[in-house]
């Protein structure tokens, strides 16, 4: 297995050579040549980077948002993003995925900036202009996984988190589950007028946590009856409209 892993990464080291440029982000070359198996190009060192870094890549990702802002004339309306079927308010805003406010190639679909080389979200190289076949970037590529299944880097979020439970404090245990500190359901009722960028924040890390199964069922429990209190207000209001 080893001599295999050895002779291969030998091939990989050769190849992401000769593919390497002058200019290269230097933390990315760092983590390829750390990896048990070395990517053997630089856009796959690239991902790469950035699937091993999704909280880094959450950041950038909403902060390149911040650089695009909200698309003049653009509303969060969940149905937007039907694209065959019923979308919901569990999906985070995107309107530069929506045609109408789409920038078009060369320009990333989750933050609407432009991308480089290696899907890169900065020109390094002195291209002087987007990469025109690319309509992602590595990062975001990486923050709308996070943001759309965080269960998947739960590791991330638990080492984050120094391992312990963010409701209990007591050490995160291996069947602790990923949380929404304010559930989707009342980001879409509550907070859906804030701009779009600051909306990313509800997917991203600042509205994250890991805690233990326990902790989750009151949780959710203390969420369920906060929508049987809504619901019954609301059948108050009606009666006394
Ligand atoms: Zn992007």
């Amino acid at each position: 297995m080893s001599a295999w892993r050895d002779s291969r990464n030998e091939r990989s080291l050769a190849r992401l050579r000769r593919a390497l440029p002058a200019v290269f982000p230097g933390g990315v070359l760092a983590q390829a040549l750390a990896r048990p198996l070395i990517p053997p190009t630089p856009r796959r060192a690239v991902e790469g980077y950035w699937r091993a870094h999704p909280l880094r890549a959450d950041r950038l990702a909403r902060a390149l948002a911040r650089l695009s802002g909200t698309p003049e004339g653009w509303a969060w309306t969940p149905d937007a993003f039907t694209e065959g079927r019923r979308a919901s308010f569990r999906a985070p805003p995107a309107p530069y995925r929506e045609p109408a406010f789409a920038r078009g190639p060369g320009h990333c679909c989750v933050c609407g900036q432009p991308v480089f080389r290696f899907g890169w979200h900065r020109d390094l190289w002195g291209d002087g202009k987007p990469n025109r076949r690319a309509t992602w970037h590595s990062a975001c590529v990486v923050a709308w996984q996070l943001w759309c299944d965080p269960s998947g880097h739960v590791q991330a979020l638990k080492r984050a988190q120094g391992r312990r439970c963010a409701e209990s404090g007591r050490r995160l245990l291996r069947s602790a589950e990923i949380d929404h500190r304010v559930p989707l359901f009342r980001v879409w009722r509550e907070h859906r007028d804030a701009s779009w960028p600051e909306l990313l924040g509800f997917w991203g890390r600042p509205n994250l946590q890991v805690i233990n199964k326990d902790a989750h069922l009151r949780k959710c429990a203390g969420e369920a009856s906060f929508r049987a209190d809504e619901r019954a207000r609301a059948a108050n209001g009606a009666l006394a409209a």
